[in-house]
Order: structure tokens, then C-alpha cells, then sequence
């Protein structure tokens, strides 16, 4: 009860009481002033000397309360300083207490010594009024107050019960009531005054709060109020509207303020619009503006009752990230033209279009492929091929210019299309624009080399044609492009989708044909040109369709090779034919051709070796027989397993030379053992003398590097001659000795052709007929 006020309510609200106990002067020394007078009037009617001194008490009791007065006004004591407030309380409760003492003892002496009616009431009555005036001043210290109470009720209480009659009594009574329920009184007034004080600190506490909250938000916010009026704006939005328009917005129409940026051009005019519309609607929704500098700024609006609040986001970094990641969904990264799923949408919505407007014109689609790109690749590394897409992509679109939708299928492959074309345009100049596109040789970083390309084009008044369908062409004739000898166009005509069917249906069948053992094979003798003896037959894969009859391995080994089955046939004749060998004499060999897939895709070694094991053929006496094609598509691999098969004493022949690069870098890196000239160097000897000379040198070139020599589709006996007198050839083959035959005949030839080889010279040709015959 009476412990120091400090403990009971927060430092700022202790000190400030602190501080109102001696705030008024005047109305201390007002009440003093009373007191006195009326002490000195009571002490003269009566003359009392205890008066007389209680009067004097007074006055060096206010002179004290005075003085601590002023110096607690010069004091200065800080708002939460509250070790000094609880000193200065301290010095109050004195001067207080002394005082009601001083009126306690008043009326104590006027009821007790001096038996005065008029010191009675007078005494009683000033003091219970400046109890009513204490009460106001020092509610908020308990302490102080109820120790004047006390002091003051204890002495006047006994003056009235030592007065000693009835209605002193009931005074003392009242009086009793009276100066405790001041202090409850008290109580109530500083309840009311701290919850009022303490409302509005949390007010104020959480409205700060608040600004704080609003001022590290990262968007920018701000209210409207039922005016349109700027209410409330934290310093996100200041700083985005610093950026519209300079000043402080509070207050201020947002309208005009936007209205004032538009026609500034700080928000564009129709983003202005549109934010001022969507505020104006009052139910929400998310404007975005897009600033002079680039910067996006998402507006988000939302209104309740007749407040709309709206924020501000930067969104810039998003939309950015978003127009890249929607640029890297649409376009190649490399060469920057649309890609594939970009170009299919944009077409598919064209001829959707030409669909419903019937219309009546063409439309083209090309197919473009880099011929020979992995070569490119494999030489001069991917570095420059990726430059030489990238320029590609720019010699397309400045070909083509606008007309044409240019854009990269993949790889090396480029699509172009165009709609609406008239009937009788000439398609294959803009075909031909390209390949001459193509034709300036490539100048990259150092590297001087031409790449051609191969078109395949395909042009449709058709409307049910859809994009699959025109691509699917395009793609066959494409096909025909590369197969009819690269950098060339060629246009889509409907055999080739007859061709397509009949390939699919070859690719959709021989699996089953495999597993089935409905390949075969035949063996085409290959003899030694000054001897006239077999020393080889090669192995060649038939296959007699139930249907469709027979089907030229040089239409379904390309089939095999596109399905990837071509590593089963492959085993199959190795397998196959070291075991047929195995019938021949001991001095005849078998060769097997190998593809570019079975180096990529089979363990060719393995392959050579298991079929080694089981038909128990000694490496020497099998020869295996690789294009260009095959070596510059695989070279990695190729050569790693050539080298191990040469090693196991197998002979290795280079096939076909002289159709493909004819680059003769490889023939030194690969362990050869054999060259055979293609078919075309042999075809026209006898009418083109310049031909024989080309077969000569071919012929010369193998001999130098220590080749065994071989040239294909030898027919008639001029070639033989020809051949004889003027050409390194150690060996022919080719339908002259002999057509590629069946196991059991080419075994009959071999050993018939042995015999007559034994024979005098003059026998010999008629060995040959029986074979032809
Ligand atoms: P290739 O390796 O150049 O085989 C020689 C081809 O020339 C054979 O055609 C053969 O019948 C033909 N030929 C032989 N002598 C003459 C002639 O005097 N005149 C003419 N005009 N042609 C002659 P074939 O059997 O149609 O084989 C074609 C190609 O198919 C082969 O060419 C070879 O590359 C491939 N091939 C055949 N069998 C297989 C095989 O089992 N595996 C692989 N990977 N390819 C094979
Ligand atoms: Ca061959
Ligand atoms: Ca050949």
C-alpha cells in the first residue's frame, strides 16, 4: 500500500505524474495561502499561541514546498529518467505530509485546546477542501496521498472523538468516510487517466509499428480514400510515384497524379487508362505498366467499402526471366530462328486458316540439310560446325528474305515455308536461291572449306495436307536428294510415296524375315588376275520376299541400317559365310561387307570372333570390306576395331573407293590391306581412254602404298584386257568370272575354276563361259 508509484505503472506515465504533483505552484500556494489566513484569523479570535505556531508551521512549510517546486522546474527531469522522478517523489511525500500534518493538527487543536466554534469550522472546512484539491493534484502517487489521508484523518478523527459529544462523534464519523473514499476517488481518476494514457501509447506503439511494417515492405502501398485522395503511401510507393510525378502525393488526387504522368509520358497514356479504369470499377484487379526505362511495375488493386488499396511490384526481373524462358521455348539458341515446336505451331495455325478460307494457291515447304555436316564436324570440330549452322541460318533468311518462314528442324537440318503462292510460280528458283546461298565457300576462323546442301521440297494445293503430311514428303524427297548425289533439289512427286510405303513396309517386315532365317546368301567369286584362280568370294545378302520377290540388298541394307537390324545381319553373315568358307579350298577366302551402323552400334570384334570360333576358320582366310562412308560417319570406333581384326592377321578392304571423299588421309591411319576400285572407274574403259587413265592412276596410287588391288564389275573381256596391259589391278571381280551365286554352285565354280587354272593357258577361257552360262 504504500510502496512507491514507480512499481505500478511504465516509467513514461510514472515520471509525467511525477512531474504533474509539481506542475501548479500557484494552486500549491493558493491552498497554503487559505490555510494560513485562516489559521491567523482563528489564532487572533482566539488567541491561542498553538494556532499562533501552526500558522508559522505553515508558512516555512509552503517557503519549503516552494523552493523544492522551482527546483524541480529547473531540474529538468527526462522523460523516463526514473531514479531522479522517485527522488524528487520522495521530497514531495515530505512536504506534502508536513502539510496535512500542519491542517490535521488545525483542526486538532481548534477541537481540542481552543473549544472555538468558529476555529472548529473554519479549520475543518479549509482542510476538507484542501483535501479535495489534494486528491485532484496527487492521485497518482498512492503513497503520498494516502499517507496525508492518514495523517490528517488520524488527527482529525481524535479532535473529534476528544471533543467528546454526539454530533462530534457522527462528524468524526463522516468525516472518516469521507477522506477514505478520497483515496478511493483517488484510485478511480487514476485508473481512468492510465488507461487512457496506456490506449493511446498502444495507438501510437502500433500506428509506428505499422509505418515500419509498411516502410520495409518491398512492394509499394498505397490507399485511397472515398475521395480518391492519397491516404496512405509507405516509402516504396513514394518512390515508385517519384518516378510518375515529383512531390508528395498524400492528399493529393491519384487520379490527376496519374492522369498528370500520362501526359507526361512517365506511364504510358493506355496503361494509365487502364489503371485509372480499374480503380474507378471498385472491384479490383492487376494492371501492369510498362515504364520508358523498361521497367515493369505490376499495379494490384483491391477495394473494400469505399477504400481502394493498390500495389506496387517491380516485376521487371520476372518478366524478363519470362521472355527468356519463353524466347528459349520458341527459338534455337544457336542460330536464334524459331525452332521446331515454334515453327509447327505457327504453321499449323497457317494452314488452319488457308483450311477455312478455301483458298486456292500453294503452299511450299523445304526441307534444307547441310550435306556432309558431320564430316564438318568431325574434321574441324564443333565449334565451326556450329558456326557454320549459325551462318547458314543467315544465308537462308537472306535468300529467302521475308517471304518464307525460315527455321531450324534440329541438327543440321533448316525447314523453310511459305503459304499462298500462285499456281505457276517457279519453286525451283527459290530452291535454287539457296543452294547458291550455299555455294560461297565458309571462311571460319581460319578454315576455308565449301558446304553444300541438299533441298527437299514439296508443294501442295492439297488442303487436307496437314504439316506431318508435308514433311513427311519434303522429308522423301529430301531422301532422293542426298541419294542422287547431295547439293541438288529435289521435289516431292507422288512414286516417292509409293517408295515411302513400300520402304515402310520392307522396315515394318524385316525383323520378321531375320528371325526367320528368310535372308540368304550368295557368293561372288573374286580371282587373282595373273593366276586365274579364286582367292576370295564375297558374301552378299538376298532376301527372296514371299510377296514382293527379290528385294536388292542395295534397298533393304539401307532399310536394316535406318531400323538398326543391320548388326543382326551383319552377324549372320559373318556367321554364315566363315562357315561356308570353311568348304572352299584352303587357299580361298571370304569376304563380308561391314557397315558405318555396326560400328556405332554391335561389338564387331566380338562379332568376328565368335563366328571365327564356331566355324573354326583361320583369320587370314576372311576379309572384311568397309566403305568411306562407314570410316568417316564412325571413324573413332572403326578404327579401333579395324586395327584389332588386322592384328588377328583378317584382311581389311577399303570398298567402293573412288565414290565417296576419296580423302586419302585415312588410308595411311587405317590398316588396310586391300583397295577395291568401285564399279564406275571400270564401266566405260574401253570407250573413254581417259577413263582407262583415271583406273590406271587409282590402280597405282593402291600399288604405292603396298594394297593388294582390286576393281569391280569387270563384264567383258576388252575390260579384262584393258585391265591386263595397262593397270596395276591384281585382281577382278565382277560378272565376266562370275554372278553372285549360291552356296552350293559358288562351290562347284571355286573348285572348277581351280582345275582349270592347273590347266595349260589355253584352256582357261572356257572355265569362264561355264561360269557365265
Ligand atoms: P558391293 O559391296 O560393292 O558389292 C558388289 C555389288 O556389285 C554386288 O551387288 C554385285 O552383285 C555387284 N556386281 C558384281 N559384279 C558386277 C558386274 O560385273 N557388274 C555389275 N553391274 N554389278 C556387279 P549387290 O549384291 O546388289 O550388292 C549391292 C551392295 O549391297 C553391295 O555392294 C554392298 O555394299 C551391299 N551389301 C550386299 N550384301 C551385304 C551384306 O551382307 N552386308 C552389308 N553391310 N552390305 C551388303
Ligand atoms: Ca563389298
Ligand atoms: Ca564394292
Amino acid at each position: 500500500m504504500l510502496t512507491s508509484a514507480r512499481k505500478s505503472m511504465p516509467a513514461i506515465d510514472y515520471v509525467s505524474i511525477v512531474k504533474s504533483v509539481y506542475k501548479d505552484r500557484r494552486a500549491m500556494v493558493m491552498g497554503a495561502l487559505a490555510c494560513v489566513l485562516g489559521v491567523a484569523l482563528t489564532a487572533f479570535k482566539t488567541g491561542s499561541p498553538v494556532l499562533w505556531g501552526i500558522a508559522a508551521g505553515f508558512v516555512l512549510v509552503t517557503a519549503y514546498r516552494y523552493v523544492d517546486m522551482t527546483l524541480f522546474a529547473r531540474a529538468k527531469v527526462g522523460p523516463t529518467d526514473v531514479e531522479a522522478a522517485s527522488r524528487w517523489e520522495l521530497r514531495a511525500t515530505y512536504g506534502a505530509v508536513l502539510f496535512a500534518f500542519l491542517a490535521g493538527l488545525w483542526c486538532f487543536a481548534s477541537l481540542v485546546f481552543v473549544d472555538d466554534p468558529v476555529a472548529e469550522l473554519l479549520s475543518l472546512a479549509i482542510t476538507v477542501s484542501c483535501m479535495v484539491g489534494i486528491v485532484t493534484r496527487n492521485f497518482g502517487l498512492d503513497r503520498l496521498l494516502t499517507i496525508q489521508l492518514i495523517v490528517a484523518l488520524t488527527l482529525i478523527s481524535t479532535g473529534l472523538v476528544l471533543a467528546n459529544t454526539p454530533y462530534h462523534w457522527f462528524l468524526a464519523f463522516v468525516m472518516f468516510i469521507i477522506l477514505v473514499s478520497f483515496r478511493f476517488l483517488a484510485a478511480d481518476v487514476r485508473a481512468v487517466l492510465l488507461t487512457a494514457v496506456h490506449s493511446r501509447v498502444e495507438a501510437s506503439r502500433l500506428a509506428s509499428e505499422l509505418d515500419t511494417a509498411l516502410d520495409t515492405m518491398q512492394h509499394g502501398l498505397c490507399m485511397l480514400d472515398a475521395n480518391g485522395l492519397v491516404a496512405v503511401a509507405n516509402d516504396r510507393a513514394e518512390l515508385v510515384f517519384a518516378g510518375f510525378v515529383g512531390g508528395n502525393w498524400t492528399g493529393r488526387p491519384f487520379s490527376a497524379l496519374i492522369s498528370a504522368a500520362a501526359s507526361r509520358g512517365t506511364i504510358p497514356q493506355r496503361a494509365a487508362a487502364r489503371l485509372l479504369d480499374t480503380v474507378n470499377a471498385g472491384g479490383g484487379g492487376k494492371v501492369i505498366l510498362r515504364l520508358p526505362d523498361s521497367q515493369y511495375i505490376e499495379v494490384t488493386v483491391s477495394s473494400q467499402q469505399d477504400r481502394t488499396v493498390l500495389l506496387f511490384e517491380d516485376i521487371t526481373e520476372r518478366v524478363k526471366s519470362e521472355e527468356r524462358i519463353n524466347f528459349m521455348a520458341h527459338y534455337d539458341s544457336l542460330t536464334g530462328l524459331p525452332n521446331r515446336a515454334f515453327f509447327t505451331e505457327q504453321v499449323e495455325a497457317d494452314l488452319e486458316r488457308r483450311r477455312a478460307s478455301q483458298a486456292d494457291d500453294l503452299t511450299v515447304l523445304m526441307i534444307v540439310d547441310i550435306d556432309d555436316f558431320k564430316h564438318v564436324n568431325d574434321t574441324l570440330g564443333h565449334l565451326i560446325g556450329d558456326r557454320v549452322l549459325v551462318e547458314t541460318s543467315e544465308r537462308l533468311r537472306k535468300a529467302l528474305g521475308k517471304i518464307y518462314t525460315v527455321a531450324r528442324l534440329g541438327g543440321d537440318e533448316f525447314i523453310v515455308y511459305r503459304s499462298g503462292v500462285p499456281r505457276d510460280a517457279d519453286l525451283r528458283t527459290d530452291a535454287e536461291l539457296i543452294l547458291e546461298a550455299m555455294s560461297p565457300a565458309f571462311n571460319i576462323m581460319g578454315e576455308v572449306f565449301s558446304s553444300n546442301a541438299s533441298i527437299g521440297l514439296v508443294a501442295s494445293k492439297d488442303p487436307i495436307d496437314d504439316l506431318e503430311a508435308l514433311m513427311i514428303k519434303a522429308d522423301l524427297a529430301l531422301y532422293k536428294a542426298k541419294n542422287g548425289g547431295k547439293s541438288q533439289v529435289q521435289a516431292f512427286h507422288d512414286e516417292m510415296d509409293t517408295e515411302y510405303r513400300y520402304r515402310q513396309r520392307l522396315k515394318a517386315e524385316l525383323k520378321l524375315c531375320i528371325a526367320e532365317g528368310g535372308l540368304s546368301l550368295v557368293y561372288q567369286p573374286i580371282v587373282d588376275l595373273r593366276t586365274r584362280r579364286v582367292v576370295s568370294c564375297e558374301a552378299l545378302a538376298r532376301w527372296n520376299h514371299p510377296e514382293l520377290g527379290v528385294i536388292p540388298p542395295s534397298v533393304f541394307i539401307p532399310v536394316a541400317e535406318e531400323t538398326g537390324l543391320i548388326s543382326e545381319v551383319s552377324r549372320w553373315v559373318l556367321a554364315s559365310a566363315t562357315e561356308e568358307c570353311r568348304t572352299w579350298p584352303d587357299d580361298v577366302s571370304v569376304s563380308v561387307n561391314i557397315s558405318a551402323r555396326d560400328f556405332r552400334d554391335a561389338d564387331v570384334t566380338q562379332m568376328v570372333s565368335n563366328a571365327l570360333a564356331s566355324s573354326g576358320l583361320a583369320p587370314h582366310r576372311l576379309e572384311i570390306e568397309v566403305t568411306e562412308t562407314a570410316l568417316i560417319d564412325e571413324r573413332q570406333s572403326a578404327t579401333h576395331i579395324l586395327s584389332q581384326l588386322a592384328a588377328q592377321g583378317i584382311g581389311i578392304a577399303l570398298d567402293d573407293f573412288g565414290t565417296g571423299y576419296s580423302s586419302l588421309s585415312y588410308l595411311h591411319s587405317l590398316p588396310f590391306s586391300k583397295l577395291k576400285i568401285d564399279r564406275s572407274f571400270v564401266m566405260d574403259i574401253t570407250s573413254n581412254p581417259r577413263s582407262l587413265k583415271l583406273l590406271t592412276n587409282v590402280a597405282q596410287l593402291g600399288k604405292d602404298i603396298n594394297l593388294a588391288v582390286t576393281a569391280e564389275g569387270v563384264e567383258t573381256e576388252e575390260q579384262l584386257a584393258l585391265i591386263q596391259d595397262h593397270t596395276a589391278v591384281d585382281q577382278i571381280q565382277g560378272y565376266l568370272f562370275g554372278i553372285p551365286l549360291p552356296a552350293r554352285e559358288v562351290g562347284e565354280l571355286v573348285s572348277r575354276m581351280t582345275r582349270a587354272a592347273m590347266q595349260p593357258a589355253g584352256k582357261a577361257d572356257h572355265g569362264k563361259r561355264a561360269v557365265n552360262s
